[in-house]
């Protein structure tokens, strides 16, 4: 493989490659130990209704509690349990703890207005037969309504029609389970799916709404974006939102949801109920 390269890319490269690869593999190995430890835990991140400010859902979103390492984002973890074949694990882990908070705040706060537990899926964990037959059973194990339970998927796992991730999206949604397509506008499909998924909302990427505040042209594109949303009859989220001006903006676009640390970011599982009741939070 080296030599296929030349030696001028050999001393150039290798030194690097081997060192990521080795990289990967400890990751790998502890990521094994971590699922083994439970060190991988949930924060959440609120979603909120732009109409009323009120907080209608969380994102779970996974840390890995590392013991050396301390706190690392998936971002550096989820790609190598995806390569590892170590996703599915994690994906079960991150639902069953899910649904299990999701049942402990309702015990906790049941004068609470319901609200919905939203977890990530990654395309490995949407392929994997028997996912919702495991989902229901997890559901009803902790007593949680199926509408309670969102369901996100990245835009780049949309796929053809008859496919089989598209019969088990339609098995989840006739569960009763909601589904929802998250960082859209950020992968190459085609805008036509928007019509054919049994997706209810779609979440519009942080990297489209970063200038809408600054720049004008780009809040006309992002408005013109959530129109072609609800006229596929979807409602709109977007994400990343970060200040005050972009809230107020997209709530004067008629954009239904927004999340992003204007209103809060991600917390731990005992600060939710605290954080939700607060919304709609007054804001000068
Ligand atoms: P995502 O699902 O698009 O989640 C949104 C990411 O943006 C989160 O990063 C969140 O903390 C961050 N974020 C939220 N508000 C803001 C904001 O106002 N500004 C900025 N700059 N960022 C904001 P995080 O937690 O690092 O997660 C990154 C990605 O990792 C997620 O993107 C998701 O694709 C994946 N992920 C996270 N948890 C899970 C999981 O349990 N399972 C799977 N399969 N993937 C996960
Ligand atoms: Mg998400
Ligand atoms: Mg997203
Ligand atoms: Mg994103």
């Amino acid at each position: 493989e080296a030599k296929s390269r030349g030696r001028n890319n050999v001393q150039v490269f290798r030194p690097a490659m081997l060192a990521a690869t080795t990289e990967r593999a400890r990751t790998a190995a502890e990521l094994r130990t971590a699922l083994q430890n439970a060190e991988l835990e949930l924060v959440y991140q609120p979603i909120i209704a732009l109409a009323t400010g009120e907080a209608i859902g969380v994102e779970a979103l996974v840390r890995w509690n590392h013991p050396t390492r301390g706190v690392v984002m998936p971002g550096a973890f989820i790609p190598i349990a995806e390569e590892m074949g170590l996703i599915v694990d994690l994906g079960r882990s991150v639902l069953e703890q899910a649904i299990a908070q999701m049942r402990a705040w309702m015990d906790e706060a049941p004068q609470l207005p319901a609200f919905t537990v939203h977890v990530n899926l990654s395309a490995t964990e949407l392929r994997r037969p028997g996912l919702d037959r495991d989902i229901r059973t997890c559901l009803d194990a902790h007593g949680v309504d199926p509408s309670r339970l969102v369901l996100e998927i990245t835009e780049t796992v949309l796929m053809t029609r008859g496919s089989e991730e598209a019969r088990v999206l339609r098995r989840l949604r006739r569960l009763g389970i909601q589904l929802q397509i998250d960082d859209f506008g950020t992968g190459y499909s085609s805008i036509s799916y928007l019509r054919d998924l049994p997706a209810q909302t779609v979440k519009v990427d942080q990297s489209l709404i970063s200038t809408i505040d600054s720049d004008a042209a780009q809040a006309q594109f992002v408005e013109a974006v959530l129109h072609l949303i609800t006229s596929a009859g979807l409602s709109a989220v977007v994400e990343g939102v970060e200040t005050a001006r972009q809230a107020e903006l997209l709530r004067r676009m008629d954009c239904a949801y927004a999340q992003g640390y204007f209103f809060s970011r991600p917390v731990a599982p005992d600060r939710v109920l605290g954080l939700l009741a607060g919304f709609p939070a007054a804001r000068g």
